[in-house]
């Protein structure tokens, strides 16, 4: 029941006495009571700001919905679909994904429902991806690894489709999109022949950055990425060929970050294949809220570009098959935890959890 139905049936209760007698000091209780309840109902309203939009479950997409409430928490993202500039970059044509996800957003970060239903969106993700149309659990990772990709793909044609003369002309198809201008990061994997100490640089662009775990009880963000950058030595079955050499030879290979994203998502590698098969790891990764340093990772002289904010995590609790997603995500400062349609705010001590699957960090420097 509302505050507001309480008030009408307050009010209601008053006339009736009213109409019997005059009872001044019931009248005064009664006015009191509804004073409070209306502003009860007033507080209420105020506290539910935009992006406090719950999210229906149709029928185990708590994986969907956790991920689609981490991308509507993050600014430079949902500019593109407040401020009517990712509107203005798809034209009419096949942009059918990229309108229905625009409005989702739209929808939860400026409607004035507790929840809604994300069914049209759903709709068209399974016709795209019809692996995802089981009701079985699925990975939030690779729902929103899809989810990029296909936003990608409709920003990217319709802006061909606009620069189409021009870019043909000049025989340069562009490959990137307002999306991957967003999201994409740069590696190079330095590999260098241990015979002929040649170092060849393999370029790979990243959205999602995959990181293991080097622990089974405690260990920190930092750990897993020094873990993913350190120098391998690539011996025996896994020697690489050596163009200089002519032959397979023993060579070592370092990762590092060219260009860095303003958006940078870390994945971390839970769901693992150890001794018998997959397994889920429960280690805790301990990471910070704010002054995230990729600079001894990065090859640029300049570290301004390299510091990160965390924005919002995806957990995931439970087993391997069988577990619930949820996220938490800072909105106008405060953090708040979305497990469906239940929207709660929490404290900075509770961004820390156990069950961090997805992290989403945003560059302070921009
Ligand atoms: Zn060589």
């Amino acid at each position: 029941m509302t505050y507001l139905t309480v008030g009408k049936r307050l009010l209601w209760k008053m006339e009736r006495l009213h109409r019997c007698i005059s009872m001044t000091k019931v009248e005064r209780w009664l006015g009191n009571k509804l004073r409070h309840c209306c502003k009860k109902e007033m507080e209420k309203t105020n506290m539910h700001h935009p992006g406090l939009t719950g999210l229906q479950n149709l029928s185990n997409t708590c994986y969907m919905n956790a991920v689609l409430q981490c991308l509507s928490s993050l600014p430079p993202f949902m500019e593109l679909f407040l401020s009517g500039k990712g509107s203005t970059a798809l034209q009419k044509g096949n942009d059918e994904f990229a309108t229905v996800f625009g409005h989702l957003m739209s929808e939860m970060r400026l409607g004035k429902r507790d929840m809604i239903s994300p069914e049209a969106f759903h709709s068209v993700f399974v016709r795209r991806h019809p692996s995802f149309c089981t009701s079985t659990q699925h990975d939030a990772q690779e729902f929103l690894i899809c989810v990029l990709d296909e936003l990608h793909k409709d920003f990217k044609e319709s802006s061909q489709r606009r620069n189409k003369t021009g870019a043909e002309a000049r025989g340069n198809v562009s490959d990137t999109s307002i999306i991957t201008d967003l999201f994409e990061g740069q590696l190079s994997y330095n590999i260098t022949c241990l015979r002929c100490k040649t170092t060849t640089a393999r370029p790979e662009s990243f959205t999602v950055l995959s990181l293991p775990i080097p622990s089974r009880t405690k260990c920190s963000l930092q750990d897993c990425l020094k873990c993913f950058f350190r120098q391998d030595t690539l011996t025996q079955n896994n020697q690489i060929y050596c163009s200089w050499c002519g032959t397979n030879q023993d060579a070592t290979v370092k990762a590092i970050v060219t260009t860095t994203p303003e958006i940078i998502i870390f994945h971390l590698k839970r769901f693992a294949w150890q001794d018998w098969g997959r397994k889920k790891l429960s280690t805790t990764v301990c990471y910070p809220l704010s002054n995230l340093d990729l600079s001894p990772y990065s090859n640029m002289s300049s570290s301004s570009n390299a510091q990160y904010s965390l924005r919002a995590v995806v957990n995931h609790a439970g087993r391997l098959d069988y577990g619930h997603y949820t996220a938490l995500c800072k909105h106008s400062d405060h953090w708040h935890r979305f497990d469906d349609t239940e929207v709660t705010r929490i404290p900075d001590s509770s961004v820390q959890t156990d069950t961090a699957y997805l992290l989403f960090y945003t560059c302070q420097g921009h």
